[in-house]
């Protein structure tokens, strides 16, 4: 992919498996993308890791990036990390990798540039690992990357985080379907999670990113919650991680 050529770009994460919230954004998206990038943990959590994988493999100028539970999907001790509920989920994954699935999640890095946006799944300071969940937590990620902005996920929280001119750094939470103007300043910037929102929001949460505009659009779309979670009972996955998608937390 040229990074000189103007994009728009369809920024997801955190798809967890969840087919009916990944089909939503992608029918909410329709033709107002022709980039995408995703940044991490396609897998883990939800009934449909073959599914998914398949849908984000075949979407347009495709930039995807290694996830923790895409690491465990593929079996790393690092499953020893996870809580209970995430523990079962991934060694259920495990059994039901697809060769190709496999081979896709396998030849993911946990770290891309993009022309002005640095991308990782959880922070530039520990790509696949922390959780930038704080206002302290962000401004110390700030130097960690060298291009003005650095897309995250891992939170499963729509946000993003501004560092001032004077070095201070303040959350800003999105106003969704309003687009956002980039310039000036440099950005943190997560799009929230398609498959797990635990923002108190149970809607799958992406954004779109116009490149030619230099604008951040967040949004936010209704997905049948109810048939994902038929799914999860069918396949005997923990009833936590089946309740929590009412709830988005
Ligand atoms: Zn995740």
């Amino acid at each position: 992919m040229a990074a000189a050529a103007l994009m728009r770009v369809l920024v997801m994460s955190d798809i967890h498996a969840n087919l009916p919230a990944l089909q939503a954004v992608l029918a909410d998206a329709q033709d107002a993308y022709d980039t995408v990038w995703c940044l991490g943990d396609v897998v883990g959590y939800g009934p449909n890791p073959n599914e998914c994988a398949d849908t984000v493999r075949a979407l347009p100028n495709l930039t995807c990036l290694r996830g923790n539970h895409d690491v465990a999907a593929l079996g790393s001790s690092q499953i020893d990390d996870f809580n209970q509920y995430a523990k079962t989920a991934a060694l259920w994954t495990r059994t039901k990798l697809s060769a190709a699935t496999r081979e896709f999640l396998a030849g993911l890095n946990s770290r891309e540039a993009r022309g002005d946006f640095t991308l990782v799944h959880a922070s530039p300071r520990a790509e696949v690992w922390e959780y930038i969940d704080t206002v302290d937590v962000a401004h110390d990620n700030f130097p960690m990357f060298s291009t003005p902005y650095c897309l995250f996920g891992h939170t499963h929280r729509a946000t993003s985080y501004v560092l001032d001119d004077a070095g201070g750094c303040t959350e800003k939470l999105p106003e969704y379907r309003q687009a956002l103007p980039l310039a000036g300043q440099r950005r943190l910037l997560n799009p929230g999670s398609v498959g797990q929102p635990r923002d108190r929001n149970p809607k799958a949460a992406y954004a779109l990113l116009d490149d030619a505009a230099g604008s951040w659009e967040a949004r936010r779309v209704a997905y049948p919650i109810a048939d994902t979670q038929q799914q999860m009972r069918a396949a005997q996955l923990p009833a936590l991680l089946i309740e929590r998608l009412d709830a988005g937390r």
